[in-house]
């Protein structure tokens, strides 16, 4: 297969719950509730369908409500069937919290896959005012998060009210939506190292077979390259010359 699996996804966990004894800039004195997975929204990307699967989607969720096992266990699923796995701060924050959660209920880790972190692709390519998620929604115009109370929809959540899961499960939803539409924005812009579509003559990025031929360059050790364009995302693609030449005498 020359097109990668691309699942792009984005979790929700609670807070650790601490008692501490004053309000301001305190440590914690101890912890009273360790955190757990709340929600995961998830998106192949090529499909339409955007998925959110949250804790109470699960059988026992009355009982216990802070069981995560069969969620992150649905995840796991995902991570193995994964080539790329796509998030927003998540080198920092969704890889790392789901393998917390994977290595705590006993899953070995997921087979290998290629991480993207959009956030880090915003800081590496652009100076954005701010790289957060919203902020990157509000300068391209596509879109925001969904508004919440804050930590007061994640405390609802944790008491099972399920108005707030509602709610949580909106927002959840909103950010996998959200983090395509940047994923796509600032594709082209990346690396070789992230290409997601390894068919010869195709963009790697997108896969499209529109390319313009763009002259040539130079590379490193005097090699010549013919350069192209994709016409459907902008993204530049080089080819070794000979290998190229060789390809269009055949
Ligand atoms: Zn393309």
């Amino acid at each position: 297969m020359s097109k990668l699996k691309v699942l792009l996804y984005d979790i929700e966990n609670t807070p650790i719950v601490v008692t501490t004894w004053g309000l301001w800039e305190q440590n914690a004195i101890e912890k009273l509730e360790e955190w757990y997975m709340l929600s995961y929204s998830y998106k192949w990307l090529g499909e339409k369908e955007v998925h959110v699967v949250a804790l109470p989607d699960f059988p026992g969720y009355k009982n216990d409500k802070s069981n995560d096992k069969k969620l992150v266990e649905s995840l796991h699923k995902l991570f193995e069937e994964a080539d790329v796995i796509v998030a927003h701060n998540g080198n920092q924050h969704d890889q790392k919290k789901s393998n917390a959660r994977f290595i705590f209920h006993g899953f070995n880790p997921p087979s290998p896959y290629k991480e993207i972190d959009t956030k880090l692709v915003a800081k590496r390519y652009f100076k954005f005012d701010s790289n957060s998620l919203n902020n990157l929604g509000t300068y391209l115009k596509i879109g925001n998060k969904v508004e919440n109370s804050g930590i007061k929809l994640w405390r609802s959540c944790m008491e099972g009210d399920m108005k707030a899961w509602k709610l949580m499960k909106k927002y959840n939803r909103q950010d996998v939506v959200l983090l395509e539409k940047v994923y796509l924005k600032l594709r082209p812009w990346m690396n070789s190292g992230t290409k997601i579509n390894t068919e010869k003559g195709s963009c790697e990025s997108c896969g499209s077979d529109h390319l313009q031929s763009r002259g040539s360059s130079i590379c490193q050790g005097g090699i010549k390259k013919h350069r192209f364009q994709c016409q459907s995302c902008g993204r530049w693609k080089t080819i070794n010359y000979n290998n190229h030449k060789e390809k269009c005498q055949k």
